[in-house]
């Protein structure tokens, strides 16, 4: 069964037609890549299917649940679903251990001890164990979004959504970030990733997306998609970025 399926999604700001009857469907273990230029609508989407954004049509579904059905609970839906932004969004007045804990303590009532213990595992295992304690204004960029993903995998999702989470480092530290989420995949998390790094959609995805004007122009394998395309707008956009 799928993880995630979109249907029919529409979204309007202000008349402006943002999502255009978009259709997706990811499957468990999957990593989908969304391609497309900038104000295409994959932000939108993400944002849509975390539930930050109300929908003007269409469905979203979650492993099998409805969730866009306005009496479900959103922040029942967001413990079950990890979001990281470019801008990594970690508290500034908190310690990495605190950013990561915070979730699991607040929202899910695990104990202080329990939630310290799995976060220092979590940071131990991406190489982030000494800082620990450090507050964010003290790692480098890399770091710092290596602690937004740790601190979305403490709630322990079915889905992590990523967007353009490469997109604000200086280029000598996006590897490290794309290293993590290609363990991530190894590890069988489904994930939904907006990017614009062709060379790991390529890699990671094993479907990529590409979105022009609030819908799926072609979706298939990234062999596919990025090598052979069919659509002239898709092979027009590769044109321009490559
Ligand atoms: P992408 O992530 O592909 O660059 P976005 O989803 O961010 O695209 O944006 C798609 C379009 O929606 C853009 O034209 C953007 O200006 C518009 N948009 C996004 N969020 C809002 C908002 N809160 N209010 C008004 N317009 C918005
Ligand atoms: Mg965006």
């Amino acid at each position: 069964m799928a993880v995630l399926t979109c249907r029919g999604l529409r979204k309007e700001f202000g008349g402006h037609v943002v999502l255009d009857g978009l259709d997706l469907t990811v499957a468990e273990h999957q990593v989908v890549a969304l391609i497309g230029a900038s104000g295409s609508g994959k932000s939108t989407l993400l944002r849509c299917v975390n539930l930050l954004e109300e929908l003007d049509d269409g469905t979203i579904e979650l492993d099998g649940e409805e969730i866009s059905d306005p009496r479900v609970d959103p922040d029942r839906v967001r413990r079950r679903i990890g979001m990281v932004f470019q801008s990594y969004n970690l508290f500034p007045h908190l310690t990495v251990l605190q950013n990561v804990t915070l979730a699991p303590r607040r929202v899910h009532r695990r104990a202080r001890a329990d939630a310290e213990a799995q976060a220092r595992d979590l940071l131990d295992r991406v190489g982030l164990g000494a800082k620990a304690d450090a507050y964010p204004d003290r790692l480098s960029g890399g770091q710092q979004q290596r602690v937004a993903i740790v601190r979305a995998l403490a709630n322990q999702p079915r889905l992590m959504l990523l967007d353009e989470v490469t997109s604000a480092l200086d280029p000598e530290l996006v590897g490290e970030v794309l290293a993590m989420i290609r363990d991530l995949k190894a590890d069988g998390m489904t994930m939904v990733l907006a990017t614009h790094e062709m060379g790991f959609a390529r890699e990671v995805a094993d479907q990529v997306c590409f979105l022009d004007s609030g819908r799926v122009v072609e979706a298939g394998p990234p062999g596919q998609v990025l090598g052979e395309p069919t659509q002239p707008r898709t092979r027009q956009f590769l044109r321009r970025i490559i």
